[in-house]
């Protein structure tokens, strides 16, 4: 199949990030684009660039290189758009990639456009700030915090209206949602609409995995079943294209996009864009 001619690669340099979701442990990588329990080495933007570089010599399909945390890359800025701006200038050829929690993306539309960023995926777990207010403990933006409902209503603001800018402007949008049974299984599909409605061409429901240490592996919640999963998905599907086979994978994965075995990987199993 074509897409075993192509690999991606992932590179942290964003340790940083502007919210806190009660499934994540900020000490791992983000959930959101990572399995739990991992640490990537943090990069600075002239490190990603020669590990891109030496990457590309021994993996010539590689062809999108994205940046994924392990905090959120856009509360990372400098760090972000310096390596896009290494990786643009001196690899032109490769496609770039962003993976964001949203809530900063209104402030990055016109970087991300500049830069020639083709995909990115945002996390949006709820479009009901009520629904948010459970997922999310805080949201830290411009200088000062906000909790409870007040920070779920900024973060849902914000991740549609960037999801619109950038849509708007070419890019293509895809959306993460973390299914967090008993919070958001029955409103996922209100997600799938509205996202579809800003412009987002594709919805990846990825059932909850507990970061240790999390909020919500101490109150003890519980996975999904995969049957829930598959019912979730299946009612978005009707919708808008859904993503079954992600594999969720780490901040600094290196691999052959649609490699289900995880031969000749780096670091973890290939994710689709
Ligand atoms: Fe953790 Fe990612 Fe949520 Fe930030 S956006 S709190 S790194 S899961």
């Amino acid at each position: 199949m074509a897409h075993h001619y192509f690999a991606r690669m992932h590179v942290a340099v964003a340790p940083k990030c502007n919210i806190n979701c009660n499934y994540c442990n900020i000490k791992y990588d983000c959930v959101s684009e990572s399995r739990p329990g991992v640490v990537s080495k943090v990069l600075t933007p002239q490190e990603a660039y020669a590990k891109v570089r030496s990457t590309l010599a021994s993996l010539p399909q590689l062809t999108v290189v994205g940046i994924a945390g392990p905090g959120d890359p856009l509360a990372n800025p400098q760090e972000t758009f310096e390596t896009f701006g290494l990786l643009s200038e001196g690899l032109p050829e490769l496609q770039l990639c962003l993976s964001t929690n949203g809530l900063q993306l209104p402030d990055y539309s016109e970087a991300i456009v500049r830069h020639r960023i083709a995909h990115v995926t945002v996390t949006v777990n709820a479009v009901d700030p009520q629904i948010g207010a459970e997922i999310y403990r805080a949201v830290f933006f411009r200088g000062k915090a906000y909790r409870g409902r007040d920070a779920a209503e900024l973060l849902l603001h914000n991740q549609l209206e960037g999801i619109r800018q950038i849509a708007e402007r070419g890019v293509k949008v895809k959306v993460n949602s973390v299914l967090i049974p008993g919070v958001n299984d029955s409103h996922l599909i209100k997600v799938t609409e509205a996202v579809k409605a800003a412009g987002a061409f594709s919805h990846n429901i990825m059932p909850l995995i507990l970061s240790p240490g999390s909020v919500y592996e101490k109150e003890g919640r519980k996975e999904p079943a995969p049957s829930l999963t598959l019912q979730v998905q299946a009612r978005s599907e009707a919708v808008i294209p859904v993503m079954r086979h992600c594999r969720q994978c780490r901040s600094d994965a290196v691999g052959l996009i649609g490699d289900d075995l995880g031969v000749k990987t780096e670091n973890a199993p290939a994710r689709e864009y």
